[in-house]
């Protein structure tokens, strides 16, 4: 099995694996006045010390979270929580029009309470188009919300820039960076957000768990406060090995990031070669703009994605990630916002590749793709060169 669906869920990294293992097998509650219990908690802080090195925060304004679904509930209802009725004209949240179901949902549940939901659109490269959010972002907005990077393009959003204007009219600003932190450098100063959603399975940690980082002068999302401030969790018992192998690969992506950035980088490209010149004829989305190192969007020449990830999946793992199946009337927002057509949508291909793919897993995997999109062109009719 050769598995390029990096952006879903990346594989676990053998020593996250094995930090999480030797924790596990050890008993003992975090909070316990034992050697047990300070066992456990040294796991959990361990994990949120590393957590804190990777995006340059403090350990301090670490949360630990179930994964960054969790974490973006947190910093969008738990900061309109905290900071409603403080100042009564601010009421208004932006978006991008490409956010995850996981900021959208959260916003959606803001309007149900009376906020107003804005979205700002994207622009032709796909990125968030930034004369927009300027002109949504006034003193009637206490929070702007938007991806670091796309989990359907991988590219790379301008957040610095619009953190510049959040702070020019006094409104907060959150980034969903679940697919960002652990693929490259990101640093919370100099992206100057208050908040960053973080999901320790995409960067080669377990699923389940996560992180919010809180800037230490921003408003703490109510349920933090409510909760249980000291121990930085929302569950009673900290989930000390999960914390721990979180940590783990993210200092493993530390330790790499310029190797495997420039592996992930070669694959990219020899992938995007392949793909072009062989029978699916793929066109590679928003070139122009920067892009996750083992990311890539393509339109193919097919008339559906379903139908090659279908022919392709015992063998290769591949996504469209699109709620816009083979005959599905439904376009994705997402893919719409993105100025693709109904028909683009169900050519759409994303592939997340890394360090656990060489260059010949993605010699055999283009291979197989063009051949079975050959098989495509064979059965329609259609004659390529
Ligand atoms: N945000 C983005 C951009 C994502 O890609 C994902 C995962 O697909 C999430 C949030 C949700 O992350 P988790 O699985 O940790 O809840």
């Amino acid at each position: 099995m050769l598995y390029l669906d990096g952006l879903s869920s990346w594989p676990m990294r053998p020593e996250a694996k094995d930090t999480l293992l030797e924790a596990l097998a050890q008993p003992g509650n975090a909070n316990s006045n034992h050697v047990a219990g300070w066992q456990a908690n040294s796991h959990y802080e361990a994990g949120r010390r590393a957590v804190a090195d990777l995006i340059g925060a403090t350990p301090t304004e670490i949360f630990v979270t179930s994964g960054a679904t969790e974490a973006n509930a947190l910093a969008i209802i738990g900061t309109a929580r905290a900071v409603a009725g403080q100042t009564p004209n601010r009421n208004r949240i932006v978006l991008s029009a490409m956010e995850h179901d996981a900021v959208r949902r959260p916003a959606d549940a803001l309007r149900e309470l009376g906020f107003e939901v804005v979205v700002c659109p994207a622009d032709a490269h796909g990125a968030i188009c930034l004369e927009s959010m300027e002109a949504l972002l006034d003193e009637r907005t206490f929070l702007v919300s938007t991806m670091l990077a796309s989990n359907l393009t991988g590219i790379i959003q301008p957040i610095g820039k619009i953190s510049r204007m959040a702070r020019d009219v006094g409104t907060l600003i959150h980034a969903d960076g679940a697919q960002a932190a652990g693929k490259f450098s990101v640093d919370v100063f100099e992206l100057g957000v208050d908040y960053l959603s973080l999901s320790a399975h995409k960067f080669g940690g377990p699923q389940g768990v996560g992180a919010l980082f809180v800037a230490a002068d921003a408003p703490k999302p109510y349920e933090l406060t409510a909760a249980t401030p000291v121990k930085a969790n929302l569950s009673g018992t900290q989930p000390a090995a999960l914390a721990a192998a979180m940590g783990r690969a993210a200092e493993i992506s530390v330790k790499n990031v310029s190797r495997e950035t420039a592996h992930s980088r070669f694959l990219i490209s020899l992938i995007n070669e392949q793909l072009s010149r062989g029978a699916l004829r793929a066109e590679r989305l928003f070139t122009s703009s920067p892009s996750i190192p083992g990311a890539a969007a393509f339109i193919l020449d097919i008339p559906s994605t379903s139908d090659l990830i279908d022919a392709l999946n015992t063998k290769i793992c591949i996504s469209n990630a699109s709620a816009c199946h083979s005959g599905s009337l439904q376009p994705s927002p997402v893919l719409s916002a993105l100025h693709l057509s109904h028909d683009e949508q169900n050519r759409f291909l994303r592939i997340g590749v890394g360090w656990w793919l060489s260059e010949q897993d993605i010699d055999a995997a283009a291979a197989a793709m063009n051949d079975a999109a050959a098989k495509v062109h064979l059965a329609t009719g259609e004659v390529h060169q």
